[in-house]
């Protein structure tokens, strides 16, 4: 219970994904789980967002290959809130490489290899709110406390703000 609190996640829709046509099937299964979307735009990172974005990978084997395809073609950046979204939505993603992930998970479902894995969510609160810095303005964000979900979990849960 003392674990249950209100995050905020920064979740990108990689360009293979936009590409293919899932966005929809991937935010819907977000919006079911009742993560609220507080803010989202179609953008094509440049190579400053994804320098920024993916700085903890500098010096990797993998590294100028995933700055060039982050940058290949528009994203859909989105941060959501609910209930441990950090947590949950990284599980509702699978692992890294789509091979190793859980049926079920949007990775195993939607991909086929770690370096076109569709998805990315923010590993802690502080990559969290580092992330949605540098994707969006404070302004482009907006309260999810009114909608009907969060009411009765609010109202009802033990949860922390
Ligand atoms: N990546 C890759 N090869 C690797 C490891 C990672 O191409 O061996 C890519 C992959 O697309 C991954 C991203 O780099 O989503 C960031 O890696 P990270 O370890 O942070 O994985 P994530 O947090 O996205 O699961
Ligand atoms: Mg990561």
């Amino acid at each position: 219970m003392a674990d249950e609190r209100f995050e905020r996640t920064f979740v990108a829709i990689k360009p293979d994904a936009v590409n293919r046509g899932l966005v929809g099937d991937i935010i819907s299964r977000f919006e079911k789980r009742g993560f609220k979307i507080i803010g989202m735009k179609l953008l094509h990172p440049t190579l400053e967002h994804a320098q920024k974005h993916y700085a903890e990978h500098v010096g990797k084997p993998f590294y100028n290959n995933l700055i060039n395809f982050i940058t290949e073609g528009p994203i859909v950046a989105m941060v959501l809130e609910g209930v441990n979204v950090i947590d949950i939505s990284r599980k509702m993603m699978g692992t890294t490489d789509p091979q190793q992930a859980a049926p079920g998970t949007i990775r195993f479902d939607y991909a086929q290899i770690k370096e076109c894995n569709v998805v990315h969510g923010s590993d802690s609160v502080e990559s969290a709110e580092r992330e949605i810095a540098i994707y969006f303005k404070p302004e482009e964000l907006f309260d999810a406390k009114e909608n009907d979900e969060d009411y009765f979990i609010r109202k009802y849960g033990h949860v922390e703000e």
